[in-house]
């Protein structure tokens, strides 16, 4: 059975007189614990796409099935209740919170979270066990995007969104970031999407999902997705 499975969605945003069409019918499935890379051009619809499925806005009109619910028919409370336990998120930008540490700002997020993992636990495993008690000031870029991901994961979340995750990083530690994403996904068996401009990320995912002007343009699936080393 598909996890997570769009049937024609539309976002179309009325500015006035005009309307755009953020999204013009898009229609595909992704299978549970595959690794997904979402791309093409800036404002072909990605990010929209992206924040459907994470809860944070509502289609036009379409079907947005996730571990077998429709959440397009959620009334808002249940949808903030899924955007908050459900999803992970990560962003080209980490938007830490400076004067709380890495470990504080992990368990923060977990605060509003039913079922979390442990903080440091999850810490450690993406490679900050010595970095715990630093702020995101006397981190890295890298190392700050892994307290982003920590603090995603940390949910122990169904779905896994990434929004540009390496926009921000120079390439090998862009790579280094995505190598993380797809250990966590192959571990966990966790269903992983990233937004990515990166081209070498391609070869390395399950699926690649092109997006162009708003629809759907090319879906291949990777027969034989490489290990980034
Ligand atoms: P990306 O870098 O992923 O291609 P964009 O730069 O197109 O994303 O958009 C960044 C953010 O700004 C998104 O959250 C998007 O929803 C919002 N945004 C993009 N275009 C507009 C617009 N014309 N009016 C209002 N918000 C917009
Ligand atoms: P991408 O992530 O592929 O760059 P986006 O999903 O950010 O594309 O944007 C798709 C289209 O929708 C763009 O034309 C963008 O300007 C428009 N758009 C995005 N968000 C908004 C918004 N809040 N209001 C109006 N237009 C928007």
């Amino acid at each position: 059975e598909d996890f997570v499975k769009l049937v024609d969605v539309t976002k179309t945003y009325k500015m006035g007189e005009i309307e755009i069409h953020a999204v013009d019918g898009i229609s595909f499935s992704v299978e549970k614990g595959e690794f997904v890379v979402i791309v093409g051009p800036s404002g072909a619809g990605k990010t929209t796409v992206l924040n459907i499925l994470g809860g944070m806005d509502r289609a036009t009109s379409g079907e947005i099935w996730i571990d077998g619910t429709d959440i397009s028919k959620y009334t808002n409370r249940q949808l903030t209740g899924y955007r908050r336990e459900d999803i992970g998120f990560v962003f080209q930008f980490y938007n830490l919170v400076p004067n709380l540490t890495a470990l504080e700002n992990v368990e923060l997020a977990l605060q509003i979270c039913k079922d979390p993992l442990d903080a440091e636990t999850v810490l450690k495993e993406v490679g900050l066990g010595d970095r715990l008690g630093n702020f995101p000031a006397q981190l890295s870029g890298g190392e700050q995007q892994r307290v982003s991901i920590a603090r995603a994961l940390a949910k122990n979340p169904k779905l896994l969104l990434c929004d540009e995750p390496t926009g921000a990083l120079d390439y090998n530690t862009g790579k280094s970031i995505l190598k993380l994403l797809q250990d966590m996904c192959r571990q966990r068996g966790m269903t992983v999407l990233v937004i990515t401009h990166n081209s070498a990320i391609a070869p390395m995912a399950d699926r690649v999902i092109k997006i162009k002007n708003g629809k759907v343009s090319d879906m291949s699936l990777n027969a034989s997705p490489v290990s980034v080393e």
